[in-house]
């Protein structure tokens, strides 16, 4: 998505750990404007399906999710993280590795708000190694859902969780796919793509 690669372009940091920071208008201070311009497009990508619902994970999937919900007239659901005093016996739990903090947490999703009855799109900011959208999927699996897709902002094409969910059949839709970044000069480089 030709917007969203201009605005990371113009205003994402590379950092020298893989990390991308797009603080300015996707993690802390929201472009609401892009975000729904971004959910427009998952739209357009994934609107032969039947959504109920659209599932990320907090904080950071939350702002894109919104814009998404928004095109489908479907209420979000964010996977909490949780402390494991909260955990009881009402909601799916599963285990994720952060990437950006290296440390593994616990995020729940209640019973009541994802079951066997609903058709899920998957929606969150990065994709780096898989593990977010992983749990996710588990969550979705163990409430009998149907993951209809999986839609990403920002795939780091050279980091594997990508190719591993496309291989495992999972329909994943990414608006920007960034191949390389240089941390020296602040370049990104996306993958090309077939314009529609
Ligand atoms: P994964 O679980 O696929 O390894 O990493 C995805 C999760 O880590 C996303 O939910 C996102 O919050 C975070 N993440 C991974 N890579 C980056 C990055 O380059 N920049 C930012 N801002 N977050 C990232």
């Amino acid at each position: 998505m030709e917007l969203l690669e201009d605005r990371i372009r113009q205003d994402g940091v590379v950092k020298d750990d893989g990390v991308l920071k797009v603080d300015s208008f996707l993690n802390h201070q929201l472009d609401i404007e892009l975000l729904d311009a971004c959910g427009e497009e998952f739209k357009r990508l994934f609107g032969d399906a039947l959504i109920t619902k659209i599932l990320t994970i907090e904080a950071s999937g939350i702002g894109i999710a919104c814009g998404v919900a928004r095109c489908f007239g479907v209420p979000v659901v964010f996977a909490k993280k949780a402390q494991s005093i909260n955990l009881d016996g009402d909601a799916y739990v599963t285990r994720i590795q952060s990437y950006t903090h290296g440390r593994i947490f616990d995020v729940i999703v209640s019973k009541k708000y994802i079951g066997p009855e609903d058709h899920i799109l998957i929606i969150d900011d990065f994709l780096a190694n898989g593990c977010a959208l992983d749990g996710l999927i588990d969550i979705c699996q163990h409430a009998g859902a149907s993951i209809e897709g999986i839609g990403v902002a920002i795939e780091k094409g050279f980091q594997p969780g990508g190719r591993s969910l496309r291989e495992r059949g999972f329909r994943l839709e990414s608006l920007a796919i960034i191949e390389g970044m240089d941390p020296e000069t602040g370049a990104v480089e996306f993958r090309s793509r077939i314009k529609p």
